[in-house]
């Protein structure tokens, strides 16, 4: 028979660390709150009868936010067999508020007792068979980063499955007796499997929890009864007395059972006081991100991408497969599809995947480490200033990879309008696949000694691009309202587990080359016979004469983007066509500079992009492709979140307009302030523009009705 477990517990508790354990699976493992939104699945590795779900983080189980709600649904409403509540045991007076929720709903519990190994680095001791006698649950010290004791675990939660639950009594004895006179006085609930569970969600006037159990106007009564007394007796509402007793049971447990050894600082603390420090905190940031690029982009990127770019794809691949398809007699078109289109389109985009895995590998380091976490929360302590929370730069952080799971992750910000505002500007930062063009410009265009700090930049941009936006928005009536309290347990620093940063970054590489052989494969074919099929809908091996399909729509759209500085139709249409996923773009470059240059070599797409771009233009082109909308997938996943097409739209038009006016701002005034050209009617433009948004900054705030309702109230 199959047993069906839960691993519950709050955010950053190791709940995902666990569930990787025990089922082998390879889920997400975010050093921050939030990334399990939805629930997981998986059996477990040494039995498959036995099966995990992974549950959101949360710290309670009120019906405040998403994970909440996600969480508490699932055990309710499935009822699971067991559930192992995972415990952080370096915090755990912190993580026991749960569990005494946990032991409510009426099913077994056994709580694994997780980061053991932590504990015991800072000299701490906790007696688990005092806490669990006085809980009443049985308790398992492990460590799942460790792999410690997750054997014993598993035991324990299979034979306390079979056993009758026993619920935690976390109150005081007055308020014991007047929860089960609920459960006693009123017949609905007393039927109920779960009668303390809405014995109390009555007495908290939780209303989502209890509209499950109707109950008759007289039972209605006897609960009002109850409970307008008690709230008499205690000078507090309902919810307010269960919190204050929880808390109380729990402060006193604890005393009884965990004993603190610290002496001074950890570690982790030490380097907290560097890392996060009020002053120094950004500038560290900043030269690491830094540090990183340059790795990518200078050390891997130059000799390794022009090694895989000219030898592998261009002389072993494209030169081998060319003499091999011309020998066997194949036609020339066909040998153009495979050799400038296939390989010249893919291969131009595999050659840079070495620079995309070297930025994975560090992220996912970082992450690992727990430096990552600290951001949102350095990030929290300086935008909080502007109004924004630093909730919304963990969605934003996670885009750096990709900007789908960076859109998903929005679901944890619980103010609609924040939330919103995340999901319009996450896709801001340069994913793997925006990575591509830097990559490629950096190849092309900014090739001298200290032409790899383009890269970093365009990381900066997109964060500068996020507080703007940020910034602007709070200011309309709309957006407006303080950002909500941003809590987060900083997790200890811990060396980074190989396998974890080795998975992460395989993850994303495997992503990464599965959409080259497919989505961008593709692509790369339709452009090529769209250079191929003249406007007269004749096959033609242009070698790069014009007159093509492809070339025509880009000269359609030049004009469009001629006051952006990028007016050629190559860069016009592959704008249009990096829509599809935005390795595209240089995928578009890649099947053009071959077909243009009629050799297999494939950094025929570098000396092609070195030909039409300048840096001015090279930089509008980059900031306009990084801000615009991003690929469909991303719009997709915006549709989704946003649940509404009218702010779908709404999305789209400002990342289109926001990047238009960026991009000619930047190529308008660097071509008369750098390149000491003229100015022209365009110049103009840009600075009504410039204008526009200096405005939009540092205008007074306009205060939304609600806010205006409740000072008015405040005053009276
Ligand atoms: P979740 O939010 O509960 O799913 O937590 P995660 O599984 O994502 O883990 C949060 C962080 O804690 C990660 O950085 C893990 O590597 C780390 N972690 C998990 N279990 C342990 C443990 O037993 N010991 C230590 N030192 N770190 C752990
Ligand atoms: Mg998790």
């Amino acid at each position: 028979m199959s047993i069906r477990i839960a691993l519950a517990g709050n955010p950053n508790s190791g709940k995902t660390t666990l569930f990787n354990t025990l089922t082998g699976s390879n889920q997400y493992v975010g050093n921050w709150p939030g990334v399990t939104v939805e629930k997981k699945e998986g059996a477990y590795r040494k039995d498959k009868e036995i099966k995990f779900t992974d549950l959101p983080g949360i710290y309670s189980l009120s019906p405040y936010t998403l994970e909440e709600v996600v969480s508490r649904e699932y055990l309710i409403n499935e009822k699971p067999d067991v559930i192992i509540d995972v415990v952080d045991a370096s915090n755990i007076e912190r993580n026991l508020y749960l569990t005494t929720q946990l032991s409510e709903i009426g099913i077994p519990m056994v709580i694994a007792l997780n980061m053991m190994d932590v504990v015991r680095k800072n000299g701490d001791f906790i007696d688990t068979e005092k806490l669990s006698a006085e809980l009443g649950v049985p308790v398992v010290e492990i460590s799942a980063l460790r792999n410690d004791n997750i054997e014993k675990l598993i035991e324990t939660a299979v034979k306390t499955s079979k056993e009758l639950c026993r619920c935690i009594e976390s109150f005081d004895d007055k308020l014991e007796t007047i929860i089960t006179n609920i459960e006693d006085n009123v017949p609905s609930i007393a039927a109920s499997n779960d009668k303390r569970w809405y014995a109390i969600k009555f007495f908290e006037k939780d209303e989502k929890a209890t509209e499950k159990i109707e109950i008759s106007v007289v039972e209605r009564n006897t609960i009002n009864d109850i409970i307008n007394k008690a709230e008499v007796e205690y000078d507090d509402d309902g919810e307010g007395i269960i919190t204050d007793a929880r808390y109380n049971y729990i402060a006193s447990l604890v005393s009884r059972t965990v004993k603190k050894g610290r002496k001074g600082l950890t570690a982790s603390d030490k380097a907290d006081r560097i890392l996060t420090n009020r002053i120094l905190a950004i500038p560290i940031f900043a030269a690491i991100i830094t540090f990183i690029y340059y790795v990518a982009v200078s050390v891997v990127g130059g000799p390794v991408t022009d090694w895989v770019n000219d030898v592998f794809f261009g002389e072993i691949i494209g030169g081998n497969v060319q003499s091999f398809l011309e020998g066997a007699g194949v036609a020339n078109w066909l040998v153009s599809l495979v050799v400038d289109g296939i390989i010249g389109g893919v291969g131009g985009v595999l050659g840079f995947l070495p620079i995309i895995a070297t930025l994975y590998l560090f992220m996912a380091i970082l992450e690992d480490i727990g430096y990552m976490a600290r951001i949102a929360f350095i990030l929290d302590k300086i935008f909080r200033r502007f109004g924004l929370s630093g909730k919304s730069f963990i969605p934003i952080l996670i885009g750096t990879g990709c900007s789908v799971p960076g859109i998903m992750a929005t679901r944890t910000i619980e103010n609609e309008n924040d939330r919103k505002m995340t999901i319009i500007v996450a896709s801001f930062m340069p994913c793997g696949a925006k990575t591509e063009i830097i990559a490629l410009f950096t190849a092309a265009i900014f090739v001298g000694r200290h032409g790899w700090i383009f890269a970093p930049l365009c990381y900066f941009i997109g964060i500068l691009a996020v507080i703007i936006t940020g910034v602007m928005l709070k200011k309309t009536k709309r957006f407006s309202g303080d950002p909500a309290p941003f809590v987060m347990e900083l997790p200890e620093y811990h060396i980074p587990t190989v396998i974890n940063v080795l998975k992460t970054t395989w993850e994303r590489v495997r992503a990464f080359v599965i959409k080259a052989g497919t989505v961008i494969l593709l692509a790369t074919i339709v452009i090529w016979f769209l250079q191929n099929i003249s406007t007269s809908f004749e096959f033609v091996e242009f070698s790069g004469e014009s007159n093509s399909i492809l070339e025509s729509i880009g000269k359609t759209l030049a004009p469009i983007f001629a006051p952006l500085g990028f007016g050629h139709w190559a860069s016009a249409v592959s704008t249009i066509t990096g829509l599809v996923a935005k390795e595209v773009v240089v995928g578009t470059f890649g099947v053009v500079g071959g077909i243009a240059e009629a050799t297999p070599d494939s950094s025929d797409m570098i000396a092609y992009a070195a030909s039409i771009f300048t840096p001015l233009t090279a930089l509008s082109f980059m900031i306009f492709n990084q801000l615009c909308v991003p690929c469909f997938a991303a719009i997709g996943a915006i549709r989704e979140e946003m649940n509404d097409a009218k702010w779908t739209w709404f999305a789209i038009a400002y990342q289109i307009g926001f990047a238009y006016a960026v991009s000619m701002i930047v190529y308008q005034f660097g071509n008369v302030l750098y390149l000491k050209n003229a100015p022209t009617i365009w110049t103009g433009v840009a600075a009504v523009l410039l204008l526009f948004i200096v405005y939009m900054l540092f205008r007074k705030p306009k205060i939304s009705n609600s806010e205006v309702k409740s000072a008015v109230e405040s005053n009276q």
